[in-house]
Order: structure tokens, then C-alpha cells, then sequence
């Protein structure tokens, strides 16, 4: 079994001490590869060096938008000049979230619409944050034109999600797919099965039954059991389809 987190976040401060046994952990459970994702220009650098560190981890780097509204001149050059590490495979956290509005929706959306035009002129996938916002987030993402990517720990609802993946977008599921969430788990039963992303937002929304510890990329064979229960798969089936999906996206 190989399985793929896809969106963990490395840099935490909770993993300082402990980041060798975090990996060793994940890859002794079959979790083989991991992408860390960038939160504002530092931490997209302090990924760079975690994915540096350790073969089989990638990273991304980008603005979320709970750090839009601290965006300089000059970040997207700064983004632009990181591309060039091997190990980078995608723009983002990038999106809006108008549900906890850490910063002003302005500032979201012009940090969005900078990010979609720099993974557009580079011609590499975005890893979408979307929270309470998902009509504003179509509207933009429809004037850019731009589908190559994947809306991270979905939370949308049925119709938005059919939406995304006709254009070309993957759907990722996070431990939240655990949790007493019956519309979310209708929408991983019925999704086209190369359109599947898991991941752990680790250290973010441990899945049952880890839920309320610290969560790290070793707990995503939890989200990966529960999808193979929704769709009357094995976990195995559902490891092999997830990895090869977050292969062919960040092109590694
Ligand atoms: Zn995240």
C-alpha cells in the first residue's frame, strides 16, 4: 500500500522537535509521499527546505488567504523566483475564506487573483483553500479560465463539486470525510474515481479516531479507509487511485 498526503503542513511549530519521527512514522504506515503546503513567502520557504530535506516529500508555495491581507510588492516575484526548486510542484494555499475572514475580503480576493495568474503563466497546478465562499471562488476562477488544480479540503456542496471536476479540478478529502458529515460523504461516494485527492491538513482536523490529537500524515490511511467504506472499495484500491491521481496532478 502507497499512500499520498497531499496537503499537510510540516512547518508547524508543534513538529519542530520531532519532524524525523513524524516521517519515519508516516512512511512505516505506507505513507510514502507527502506535498507541505505554503502559507505566506516564509513558510513557502521553510517548505522548500523541508521538501529539500527528505526525498519522497514536495512541496507548495503560495499565500493562504488568511495571510492576503499581509501580501507585499514584489511577493509574486518572490513566488516566481522559488518555482525553480525541483521540489515545488504547486501554487497555493491560495483561495478565499469568508468564514473565519482572519483577512479582508479585498486583500483575499487580490492575493487570489495574482496566484491564478502566476500558476497560469507557469503552467503548474494551484491547491485551492475554499471556506464559506465557494459562489465568489466560481466567479473568479471563471474569469481566469484557469481548472489545473484541486480544491483542498472540500467542503462545498454536491452541485459545486460536479462543477469542479467537469472542468478539470481533483477534490481532496480531509479527516473531515470521518466526522458525522452525510452530504460530504454522498459527494466522495459518487465522484468520478481519477478526481480523488486525501490528504490530512495535518496538524489540522485529526480523522476519528485520532480526532482531537495533533494529526500527521501517518493518519491519512484513515481517510483513505473511510472512502473505501463510502465506495465499497478496498484500501488498498482506494491508496493505489489517490496516489497515482496526486502523481499525475503535481507531476512527479
Ligand atoms: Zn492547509
Amino acid at each position: 500500500m502507497v499512500l499520498f498526503d497531499s496537503h499537510c503542513h510540516l512547518t508547524d511549530r508543534s513538529y519542530i522537535a520531532s519532524l524525523d519521527d513524524v516521517i519515519s512514522r508516516a512512511q512505516n504506515s505506507g505513507v510514502q509521499f507527502m506535498l507541505t503546503v505554503g502559507l505566506n513567502i516564509d513558510d513557502s520557504l521553510a517548505s522548500i527546505k523541508i521538501a529539500n530535506k527528505y526525498p519522497d516529500v514536495y512541496c507548495s508555495i503560495g499565500i493562504h488567504p488568511h495571510d492576503a491581507k499581509g501580501m507585499r510588492d514584489g511577493d509574486m516575484e518572490r513566488l516566481e523566483k522559488m518555482i525553480s526548486d525541483t521540489k515545488v510542484k504547486a501554487i497555493g494555499e491560495a483561495g478565499l475564506d469568508f468564514y473565519r475572514n482572519y483577512s479582508d475580503r479585498e486583500s483575499q480576493e487580490r492575493a487570489f487573483h495574482k496566484q491564478i495568474d502566476l500558476a497560469q503563466k507557469l503552467g503548474i497546478p494551484m491547491i485551492i483553500h475554499i471556506r464559506a465562499a465557494y459562489p465568489e471562488a466560481k466567479t473568479i476562477l471563471l474569469e481566469h479560465k484557469y481548472f489545473n488544480g484541486v480544491i483542498h479540503c472540500y467542503s462545498g456542496d454536491d452541485i459545486f463539486a460536479q462543477w469542479a471536476v467537469t472542468q478539470g479540478f481533483y477534490i481532496s478529502f480531509t479527516g473531515s470525510i470521518t466526522y458525522d458529515n452525510p452530504n460530504l460523504k454522498d459527494i466522495a461516494k459518487k465522484l468520478p474515481q481519477d478526481r480523488i485527492l486525501i490528504e490530512t491538513d495535518a496538524p489540522y482536523l485529526a480523522p476519528v479516531p485520532m480526532r482531537g490529537k495533533r494529526n500527521e500524515p501517518s493518519y491519512v490511511k484513515y481517510v483513505a479507509q473511510t472512502i473505501a467504506q463510502l465506495r465499497n472499495s478496498t484500501v488498498e484500491n482506494i491508496s493505489e487511485l489517490t496516489t497515482k491521481n496526486s502523481k499525475k496532478l503535481f507531476g512527479i
